[in-house]
Order: structure tokens, then sequence, then C-alpha cells
């Protein structure tokens, strides 16, 4: 392709709005808006899409698209005494601009290698032309003679410098001349919004009961993204176990990804009805259509009420065997989700909330905060806390600032230098987190889960490490607990599950993190909506891993439970429980759906299923037995 992917590009465009990329002192938000009540289409037929079922629920309303606000110059004159300062504000802007285009130039270690090649010279070219360049000297040379205000400077140069360009003789590059004039069109107008201080790419002024619609969501993006103004999420790209996914089943925004064309084919105000059960989004839905969804999205809301009612009821099967079930937490919003669900604890607690989306990295002092408020709120419920899994589409800017990401991705990051690996090449890092929740650890009970292991050699030196910290804790008069918390494993590759008996002499305890074991197992990226029609957590090798490690697990009586998305599945539960599993965590929301499957469960009659299953080596029987068993 040899025209920049402007898509990909504006799709990580950041979100000064939120004040969470650039620095910027964000401009007022907005007083929320409510989005008007759709209308059946008066702008010819119905149409429906189809994508990836993500967050169930329906949704109905306007589309808000995230696309840049236009940034408006009001061109000006100023006073002789008023050079410097406007210059000062030229500067600051050159400076703003440069900070966010080397965050583009970071991030685009998670786009596809085709992109980053085309992207990556055109971020460079941008970085040069606000360096000392010809636009840059011009636009200082027009506030000092001719006294207009930086805007004017600004817009003005950037003009004469693409008016001069094309004018000059065509020679047998005429597409790259235009190029060249847009791309100093380009830095001109990114210098003029961070003049003007109007956004990139803003959430903040989304109005209620809108629906997002967008090419690609980042799970960072989504975790700023405000779930009681925003009725639903709809993306072109993503998969159904991709971080962004799961960031959005953690806010409960109904969403479907994976919609391919979608955000061409909408507009902006345009009514769309979103199925996030079905995984459909009907653009100018016609008046049946509408009438249809609003009875959805009251039956919906009945069915969340009546399994509400199954809060304080035990989990327990039919024939009393107890079942843990326990939530995933994102994000710190969650909490009050968690103890309505019912939820006996935190299963998994993925940090990176802690680490997304800003600057620096946080100290031991604030993450100590947060865990022992989390710890504290679940009121004697244990807590495990992963320690950070960075790694593949989980960006976090504040590591590559600090010098801790490795110089060079690799081609593949998904299979490069995450999870664990990290930690243990960034001791500093692993090492302040160890303490934080050591320390937050005498609040209540915790376990400290190791997220993408793979060999036992791994574990050893994380706890060498672990113990350390905590001896230095000792010394330094902390409060710990006499033992200290237990230290899991997530299993979530293939070689961790097929070597989880030598691991389980290890560990103390397994989280089988079903997302990534699927994803690895498969060769299927868990957010590539492209592949996600192969993207199959009970494709047969991956339940024969997951049986594996449970049986490794359960030969030496060491906890054992699921994380991955799978857990919030009550079609799987007669499955999960039949190959020996009883403990799942899930997002809080799965909690009640997944309790009631448990309470009509029977252990004889699941394991019976689980080895018929277990039978099986074709997906679509599988798929098949599980669909006769939910009906
Ligand atoms: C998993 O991989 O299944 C898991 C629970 O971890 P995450 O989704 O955070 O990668
Ligand atoms: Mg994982």
């Amino acid at each position: 392709m040899p025209w920049p992917n402007w898509s990909r590009l504006a799709s990580m465009s950041e979100i000064d709005a939120d004040g969470a990329d650039t620095g910027s002192s964000p401009p007022p938000t907005p007083a929320p808006r409510r989005a008007a009540r759709p209308r059946a289409a008066e702008l010819g037929p119905e149409r429906r899409l189809s994508g990836i079922a993500v967050v169930a629920g329906v949704a109905i309303g306007p589309v808000f698209g995230a696309t840049e606000p236009a940034a408006a110059v009001v061109r000006g004159s100023i006073e002789a005494d008023q050079v410097t300062s406007e210059t000062t504000r030229l500067d600051a802007a050159i400076a703003q601009s440069r900070k966010q285009l080397i965050k583009l130039r970071n991030r685009l270690a998670v786009l596809p290698e085709e992109s980053q090649g085309e992207i990556a010279p055109l971020l460079d070219g941008y970085l040069k032309m606000i360096g000392p360049s010809r636009l840059i000297r011009g636009a200082r040379k027009r506030i000092s003679d001719k006294l207009v205000t930086a805007e004017t400077a600004v817009a003005d140069e950037a003009d004469a410098i693409a008016v001069a360009i094309l004018a000059m003789p065509v020679g047998d590059d005429p597409a790259g001349q235009r190029r060249r004039a847009d791309e100093v069109r380009e830095i001109g107008r990114r210098l003029l919004r961070n003049l003007t201080r109007v956004p990139f790419r803003s959430f903040a002024g989304l109005p209620v009961g809108a629906v997002l619609v967008c090419e690609t969501l980042r799970p960072a993006d989504a975790a700023l993204l405000d779930p009681s103004r925003l009725a639903g999420v709809a993306t072109d790209e993503g998969g159904a176990d991709g971080h962004t996914a799961i960031m959005l089943r953690a806010l409960g925004v109904p969403a479907v990804l994976g919609v391919p064309g979608l955000s061409q084919v909408v507009a902006a105000g345009d009514t769309v009805v979103l199925d996030g059960e079905a995984g459909t989004v009907v653009v100018n839905p016609s008046a049946a259509t509408l009438a249809t969804a609003r009875r959805a999205v009251t039956a919906f809301a009945r069915s969340r009420q009546k399994l509400a009612r199954l809060r304080r009821l035990p989990a327990v099967t039919a024939d009393g065997e107890a079942v843990e079930l326990q939530a995933n937490l994102e994000l710190p919003a969650e909490l009050p989700l968690i103890a309505q669900a019912g939820a006996a604890g935190i299963g998994l607690l993925r940090s990176e909330f802690l680490f997304i989306n800003r600057d620096t990295l946080p100290d031991e002092a604030t993450q100590f905060e947060v865990y022992r408020s989390v710890i504290e709120a679940m009121g004697g419920d244990p807590v495990t806390i992963r320690v950070l899994d960075w790694g593949g589409e989980k960006e976090i800017e504040a590591l590559h600032s600090h010098g801790l990401m490795p110089a060079a991705i690799g081609p593949n990051p998904a299979l490069g230098v995450r999870g664990l690996r990290l930690l243990l090449s960034a001791p500093e890092l692993f090492e302040t987190q160890l303490a934080a929740i050591l320390r937050a650890a005498a609040a209540g009970p915790t376990r400290l889960l190791l997220p993408m292991v793979t060999t036992a050699a791994e574990v050893r030196s994380a706890r060498e490490i672990y113990e350390r910290v905590a001896r230095r804790l000792r010394r330094r008069g902390e409060r710990l607990p006499d033992q200290l918390p237990p230290l899991g494993i997530m299993i979530e590759t293939p070689g961790a599950a097929l070597a989880a008996d030598a691991l389980a002499l290890e560990a103390d305890f397994f989280a089988i993190g079903t997302n990534d074991l699927a994803m690895y197992t498969l060769a299927v990226d868990r957010g590539e909506s492209a592949v996600a029609h192969l993207y199959d957590p009970v494709h047969p090798a991956v339940l024969r891993l997951v049986r594996f490690a449970t049986e490794a697990a359960l030969r030496l009586r060491m906890p054992v439970s699921v994380c991955g998305e799978i857990a919030s599945n009550p079609r799987l539960v007669p499955l999960l429980l039949g190959l020996g599993l009883r403990s799942f965590s899930m997002n809080a929301s799965a909690v009640p759906g997944v309790k009631q499957a448990v309470r009509a469960a029977k252990i004889d009659d699941c394991a019976r299923f689980a080895r018929r299953v277990m039978d099986e080596s074709d997906p679509a029987r599988i798929h098949a037995l599980l669909d006769d068993t939910a009906q």
C-alpha cells in the first residue's frame, strides 16, 4: 500500500480531552448531553451488519464517532510586546506535538508490521518538521515580523509551504508532491490543535445514551470510557477475548466488535440498534426493528434483576458440591459491581490498570494504597493479585519512557518479552510491585499470581525475588502476614499446560488463563477480527491442555481455578465441573448466570458429560454437544 494507513494512525490518536495522553490541561468537560430519543429510519432502508458478540445487552442510540473535532483558527494580530509570550506559546505547542509524536511512534509496536512500515517514516517526517524546520522558522518569523498570533503564523506558514510545494514543476512523482504538501498541512493542524487545545480524539463530549463507533479501540482507551454515559460500543476491528473486549465486559457496556466496514457505513447521529448477544448492528432501524429492540432492552433488564436475586444463595451444585465463584477485576470502578454480583472474592486482579494511561510508573506507595483498598473492600474474601502482565496489545507508555521496554520488541510481540519475562528483566519494577502487594496483604487474605510462565526456572527466580523482598520489608519493620501469600502461576501457554506436573512442584496454585491458552495453542490472535472465526477456547486441543493442567494440580491437591473468559459462560459450567474444576473467576456481571448453572448441575452428570466431550476430536461435535446440553 503506497499511502499511509491513515485510519490506523487515527485509531492510535490521542485522547487529550481526558488529559490522559499529552499532559496538556484538558479543556473543560462539557456538561453531559443526552442523546435524542432514536427514531425509526427516515433516511433509506435499514442495514444489518454482523460482527463478534462481545458484551450481552441491547443498545439503541445515535452514533458517536470518535473523530477529531476541527480546530478552528481564530486569526488575529498582536502588539509588539506580545511577541515573546506568543513565541512561548508556539514553543509549548511544538514540545507538546513532539511528545505526542514520540508516543505514537512508541505505540507502533502494537500494529501489524506492514502498518508499522507505512507509518513510522511518516511520523519520523513529522518529527523532523517540528524540529528546526522551514515551517517552524517561518512561523516564528511571522510572529515577530508580521505581529500575528501563533495560530495565524502556523496556519499561514504551513499553507504557504504547501502551496509552494504544489507550485513546483511537476516531476515524475506528482502524487509524492501532493503528499508532501498534505504532510506539511497535517503537522500544521497538529500544532494548531495544541495551540487551541482542541482535543484529538475526545470521548468527553459523548452524549449520554450514544453508541460509540470507531475503527478500533485500544484497551487503554476503553478503560477511559464512562459506562454511565454510553449505550454501547461497536468497532470495525477486535476480537471476542482481546483485552479491549475484557475491558468492555468489565464496564458492562453492550458491545459488538469486529464489524467489518462499520465506521464507513455509519455517520455521526445515525440511529443504530446494537445487540451484544447476537453480534449485530442495525443502522437506520425500521420502526419494527426499533420496537423489537426496545422490548429486548426491557427483557434484558428483567433477566438481570432475576439473576440478581441469586446473589445471596450459595454457589453449590444440586448435589451439594461447593463451587468458588470469584470476580476478575480490571478497574477499581468494578468493586461495587463485584459486591452486588455476590462474588466470593477476586480471582484475578489484572494490575495493568495501575500502569496504563499515565506517563510515570506508579511507585510502591501508590500501588500499596490501591491494593490495600481493594483487599479491605473485599471484607475478608480472598484477592488474587496478578503482577503486571505487559504484552501484546496491552501497551504501557510509562515503560517506554523509563527505558524498561526492550529496544526492539521484535516482529512477534506476543512471543517476546511479556508477562513474567519482562518483570524478571526489570527487577526494580517487579520488586516495587511485590513490596506493595506484600504490605497490602496485611489487610486481608491475598494471593500473588505470575503471568506468562513457561518454565519452572522462571517460577524459582520469581520466588527468590519475592522472598528477598519480604525479608527486606521485614527488616524495614513493615507489617507482613506471618505466612507469605501463596505464589501461583497462570497456565496460559501450551508449554506451561504440558509442563503443569513440573510447574505444580514450584507453584502454590494454578490459574488457568484460557484466553491466551487458546490463542497460543491455535495460533490465533485473540484480538484479531480477521481470524476470530478460528479462535475457539473449546477446541479439543485447548480442552486437553486444560484437563492436563487441572489433573496435575488435583493430584497434588493444589488449588486450581479458571480465570479466562470461558469461566463466564454458563453453558460451559457442566463441562468444567466435569473436568474436576471447582473454582472460577469471571467478569462480575457473569457471576449470577454462572451461579444459576452451578446450582442446576449434578457432579456425576457433569463428569459423564465431560468424558463425552473429551472423547471428541472434532470442534464442531463439541459445539453440538454443548448446544444440546444448553437446550
Ligand atoms: C488469560 O489469558 O486467559 C487471562 C486470564 O489473562 P489475560 O486475559 O489478562 O491475558
Ligand atoms: Mg493472559
